[in-house]
């Protein structure tokens, strides 16, 4: 790397390399990274925004979506002028004003069983920003069959949580959620409330969970779902234990293989 450029990146990323435990040895751990952002909406947006300006170099970016109005209360990656554009352009357009130096791969797919271990087998840690449960499960299952890192992530009304898994290391997802709701349980997908700085919030923090696992920082949010009540802004924790007879990860499990649901929200009335 030439040295003018690489002054610039000391200079650039320089309120966090002074840091206690995160150094140039951390900035050098986010600048060989790969990390897969699943959805480029509500979540994804301050996810791979403080993801691509804390130096993460090699972000994937997952979303079949175009824009539309209704999403920019919360979907700050995208400005009016985005609308009708496919998500994962105005993504990477925003990343790259931001950070130029950045390697973005678009995958402008709905993840599926044929073609979500190929994509995931390419990244260190993944960010599930989705809105619905049929892909976090595929995503979830996904993850653990491969042994990548999990931030999980979800916000609805004025509700957010939080919760970080570690194939071998840590509960899953299964252990808290082992299966998905009967069909109609759900309220309808689109129509479901939701108030922009509760995924900023959420967002956010899959980013810092992100980070921590790629530097070893800190503590992640493993072991315990991290609940944030936005009308009173506060956090709880509620203990997330292994379940032995959790039906991924417990000591007979009963699902040996990515199992593709399909849940149907409720029907509006
Ligand atoms: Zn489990």
């Amino acid at each position: 790397m030439a040295a003018d450029s690489l002054d610039q990146d000391v200079l650039r990323y320089s309120r966090q390399i002074i840091l206690d435990g995160f150094g140039k040895d951390g900035q050098e751990k986010l600048k060989t990274a790969r990390v897969l952002v699943i959805g480029a909406g509500g979540l994804g947006s301050p996810a791979l925004y403080y993801l691509a300006a804390a130096g993460v170099s090699n972000i994937g970016i997952v979303d079949f979506d175009t824009i539309t109005l209704s999403n920019l209360n919360r979907q700050i990656l995208h400005f009016t002028e985005d609308l009708g554009k496919k998500k994962t352009d105005s993504a990477e357009k925003k990343l790259l004003n931001l950070n130029p130096g950045l390697n973005i791969e678009k995958y402008h797919d709905r993840l599926n069983i044929d073609n979500i271990e190929e994509v995931i087998s390419n990244y260190d840690v993944i960010i599930d920003a989705t809105d619905n449960f049929p892909v976090r499960y595929l995503i979830s299952d996904c993850c653990y069959f491969n042994g990548k890192p999990l931030i999980e992530g979800a916000a609805v009304g004025f509700d957010g949580i939080l919760m970080t898994i570690i194939p071998g290391q840590t509960p899953c997802y299964r252990c808290l959620y082992p299966e998905p709701p009967q069909n109609g349980v759900m309220p309808t997908c689109s129509d479901s409330g939701i108030l922009g700085m509760v995924t900023g919030v959420i967002g956010s923090l899959q980013a810092l969970e992100a980070v921590k696992v790629i530097t070893g920082m800190g503590q992640t949010v493993s072991g315990r779902l991290l609940i944030f009540d936005a009308l009173r802004s506060s956090f709880r924790e509620v203990n997330w234990p292994k379940r032995d007879h959790c039906p991924l990860c417990g000591d007979e499990p009963k699902i040996r293989e990515l199992v593709e649901y399909e849940i149907k929200c409720k029907v509006k009335l």
